[in-house]
């Protein structure tokens, strides 16, 4: 069952050696299976987004509550994607097998949220125990009208990026291509891929490509349509917004329906710039490209302009940056932008190449995290003593023990920091947090005195 997963390429997973490069060993260390995602996981993150299909979760309760909505996806439509669905495996189920229940629960999705395709996840435990999760869909799907689609992903199989690795190898088989109609291509089009529209960031491009008058044809995968994604070969141009989790799907678009690719990132003023223009040469018209230099140079100088006011107060602030994928060197920029050194910078999760442009744009002097442990981290916040945080949520309860201003730029966030509009709610939110009078609080006598209170109060009114 298997089989073609085990014979996944494995050759960018080596260890690295370079001292403070990013881990891509996929040997769990002791206690690390533990904190990081599992490759069900990562499955989840980039098919989840799909917001018109049912996700049904072929294992124990756990595997599906444990992922469910842990990315902050945001639909502009159907809110089916975020239902949980899961077959619930029992101590019965274990015994007997699980098959019956599943093609049980396959009917029962379909007939009751009439959803445009379900995919069904393999777990752990269903995979140990032998079910046969791809014939159950195929034989489900000769009976409905709709696709079943088998996503073989048990956590044993590895961490998050396999997971990533496995539903980009899903879409591309099972998915992409199989719009009926026209093969087409559609001008100035393009695909986003790796953007998950996490707390609404796509929204923030959204209008940009519109003024220039680039059609998305789909993000793979934020507010995802099923049919948009089937339709996404016929796209011109494939953006790769994460590098590291589906870099085998571009690589395969371009193999077989010849859509070059670029890589890019719409994070900080100079990146979404650099991101649009270099879209407008990938697509190669003359007349988009010169749109698209007066266009982003009108834009950086209204952004710019409205988040002067944010500058002066966090100019000269001391930062750690921690972060992955491309946020682990745009984010750089983002903090320049902004008048910020910063300390120190690591990343997790992200590739060699990731790795190497965060160093060549830091200045040489910052120190490279290469400890990652919680016990590394609050030693470099000890050494440092930086005047914020910037990282995913796992940093979060260390920089509050450290009572050191934290903001979370990962998937836990509530606010979209992507393109012109998110550097300005960036800035906004980091302003706040540096600001915030709790530190003042936190970092004097506890408890504060009354006298200290009222004073607090009387400035922040
Ligand atoms: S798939 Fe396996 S590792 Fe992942 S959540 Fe379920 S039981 Fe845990």
């Amino acid at each position: 069952m298997f089989t073609n997963l085990t014979k996944l390429d494995l050759k960018d997973k080596q260890c690295m050696s370079d001292a403070g490069s990013p881990k891509l060993c996929m040997k769990a260390l002791p206690g690390e299976g533990a904190e990081r995602s599992c490759a069900y996981d990562g499955a989840r993150v980039v098919l989840m987004p799909i917001t018109d299909v049912a996700h049904l979760v072929h294992g124990p309760i756990a595997c599906a509550g444990n992922s469910w909505d842990n990315r902050g996806a945001r639909s502009s439509g159907s809110q089916l994607f975020r239902r949980g669905l899961t077959t619930d495996i029992m101590e019965n189920d274990v015994i007997y097998g699980g098959e019956l229940k599943l093609r049980e629960s396959i009917l029962e999705v379909a007939a009751k949220h009439n959803p445009k395709a379900i995919f069904v996840y393999a777990t752990c435990v269903s995979s140990l125990i032998g079910d046969d999760v791809d014939k159950v869909c195929r034989d489900v799907a000769a009976e409905l009208t709709i696709p079943v689609i088998s996503v073989n992903c048990p956590g044993f199989l590895g961490d998050k990026n396999i997971g990533n690795r496995i539903a980009g190898e899903v879409l591309f088989d099972r998915v992409i291509g199989t719009a009926e109609g026209t093969e087409e291509k559609i001008p100035l089009s393009i695909n986003l891929i790796g953007e998950y529209n996490i707390a609404g960031d796509l929204w923030g491009v959204l209008p940009d490509l519109k003024n220039l008058g680039i059609k998305l044809q789909t993000a793979i995968t934020g507010d995802a349509k099923f049919d948009d994604i089937r339709s996404a070969h016929r796209a011109s141009l494939n953006v790769l917004i994460c590098s590291k989790s589906l870099t085998n799907l571009v690589r395969k678009m371009e193999i077989r329906y010849g859509i070059p690719f670029i890589e890019g990132s719409f994070y900080g003023i100079h990146d979404t710039s650099q991101t649009l223009i270099s879209i407008a040469k990938a697509l190669n018209d003359p007349d988009l490209l010169e749109r698209t230099l007066v266009y982003v140079q009108k834009k950086e100088e209204e952004t710019r302009q409205i988040i002067a006011g944010y500058k002066k107060l966090l100019e000269n602030k001391r930062a750690i940056l921690f972060t992955g994928g491309v946020k682990t060197w745009s984010m750089v920029s983002t903090l320049a932008e902004l008048g910020i050194n910063i300390l120190a910078g690591g990343t997790q999760n992200s590739t060699p190449e990731d790795f190497q442009r965060m160093k060549e744009l830091m200045d040489p002097t910052a120190q490279i995290i290469e400890d990652t442990s919680s016990a590394g981290f609050l030693k470099i916040i000890a050494e440092k003593k930086p005047d914020l945080i910037v990282a995913g949520g796992k940093t979060k309860y260390l920089a509050h023990k450290t009572r050191t201003p934290f903001l979370d730029i990962n998937h836990g966030r509530k606010l979209p920091y992507a393109g012109y509009q998110g550097m300005i709610t960036f800035a906004e939110a980091l302003t706040r947090t540096v600001l915030s009078p709790v530190w003042g609080h936190l970092k004097g006598d506890f408890p504060p005195r009354e006298g200290e209170l009222q004073d607090d109060k009387a400035q922040t009114l």
